[in-house]
């Protein structure tokens, strides 16, 4: 099993009637990247400074590897062998590349360092140059290497992408993310968007008023959500009313594959939109009353006789118009239960 880098053990931290992070716990493995996912205002990055050491907990326990680093006892910041990367990359402007990188190493190690550092960022070649004659890009890369230069056990980035143009960011976050898994160390990364968190984490853990609601796999936190708020927060999500018998589970849109071992009765069932089926037909039950059209696929919101509305998501090259009648049928797929 992998070893444990990161624990944090119910930690609490308050600003006077504000509680920030409320009895939150996580467990990160080393070389693990984990995504802290969560709306605005939810305790994120106060989650992240507790990791750092820019906060204290009043609760609980926060560990890093062996050691525990903040309750019971206390390792400041700069001996806890964490690399941070901020929202705004916080470079020094009077500093070249290979002085920002370089910034706080010791002199003995600071020249291999740099160069391994600039290297591993694919900036070898721009260490003379200084932060207003890069791209924002490689202003990033910067920040990483100047974080990877002392060799961290564990690298935090707070919201690195939000401040880039749409266009940029994914090619950018992609590059950050290669080269932090080349490097085989502990990432934890806070953001509010779910594709981010998605798209690069092997886990994420679901943040919501101070608390962890929960933590798994993308694919767990999607078709397995622990709760309504997490089914509605990382996407378009029916529920539906539903009654489960013999493994499988009867909906108003027709009926499902169960997840292993709930009981029978009535439940609550999460359909996602992509495994609700649209077929124009004069006789259905359902009339289109909103069409998206996103690209690579098509969002429907769909009215049933009863009223009830039920979205789908369905590839562009299926053309429905609005207002169209259509029968609507589940596609083969997983949905998640609510008793
Ligand atoms: P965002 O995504 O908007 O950055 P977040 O999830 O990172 O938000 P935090 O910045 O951790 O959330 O803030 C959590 C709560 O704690 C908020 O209500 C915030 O106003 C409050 N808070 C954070 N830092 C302080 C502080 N130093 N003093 C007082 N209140 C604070």
């Amino acid at each position: 099993m992998t070893p444990t880098m990161i624990r944090l053990e119910s930690v609490s931290k308050r600003f006077g009637a504000v509680r920030a992070v409320e009895a939150a716990s996580v467990e990160i493995g080393k070389g693990e990247f984990v995504a802290l996912l969560g709306p605005s205002g939810c305790g994120k990055t106060t989650l992240l400074r507790l990791v750092a050491g820019f906060e204290a907990p009043e609760e609980g326990v926060v560990r890093i590897g062996e050691r525990v680093v903040a309750g019971g006892a206390w390792v400041p910041p700069e001996r806890r062998h964490v690399g941070m990367v901020f929202q705004d990359y916080a470079l020094f402007p009077h500093l070249t590349v290979a002085g920002n990188a370089g910034y706080g190493l010791g002199r003995r190690r600071r020249e291999a360092r740099v160069r391994e550092a600039l290297d591993l960022v694919g900036l070898s070649a721009h260490g003379d140059r200084y932060p207003h004659e890069l791209s924002g890009g490689q202003q990033q890369r910067v920040a990483l290497a100047r974080a990877l230069a002392p060799e961290p056990s564990v690298v935090l980035l707070d919201e690195p992408w939000s401040n880039i143009d749409p266009l940029l960011r994914a090619s950018m976050r992609d590059e950050l993310a290669a080269i932090l898994r080349a490097t085989g160390v502990t990432v934890l990364l806070v953001t509010h968007e779910q594709e981010e968190a998605f798209s690069l984490a092997d886990r994420v853990a679901l943040m919501r008023e101070g608390a962890i609601v929960q933590t798994g796999t993308p694919e767990e936190i999607y078709y397995r959500p622990a709760n309504r708020w997490a089914a509605e927060f990382v996407g378009a999500a029916n529920v539906l009313p539903g009654r489960l018998a013999g493994g499988l589970v009867e909906t108003l849109v027709g009926r499902f594959p169960a997840p292993n071992g709930d009981p029978p009765g009535d439940v609550d069932v999460l359909v996602r939109p992509e495994l609700l089926e649209l077929a124009v037909d004069p006789a259905g039950d359902g009339e289109v009353v909103l069409r998206e059209f996103r690209g690579h696929d098509v969002f429907y919101r769909v009215r049933l006789a009863d009223g009830t509305t039920v979205c789908s998501q369905r590839p562009s090259n299926e053309w429905i118009p609005l207002g169209a009648r259509v029968a609507v049928r589940p596609h083969a797929g997983r949905v998640a239960l609510f008793h």
